[in-house]
């Protein structure tokens, strides 16, 4: 258990499963982005142009795409 993490330990199971649920559908919104113009990375609720370079050419990815471990 990492420092990171510690908080967790002070949850109570009923909080923990909350705090899962509120992850579980962050996941299901958020999106990854990726920009191919300045390989710029970030997390927003859909695909939209990249906020470091201002290009279209973004890759999106939706968070719950991505295998777990
Ligand atoms: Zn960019």
């Amino acid at each position: 258990m990492t420092e990171k993490h510690s908080w967790l330990q002070q949850l109570s199971p009923e909080e923990l499963a909350e705090w899962q649920r509120c992850l579980a559908e962050a996941n299901r919104n958020n999106v990854f982005c990726h920009c191919r113009q300045c390989n710029e990375e970030w997390v927003a609720s859909g695909k939209e142009a990249c906020h470091h370079c201002g290009s279209l050419n973004v890759e999106s990815i939706a968070c719950w795409q991505f295998p777990d471990g």
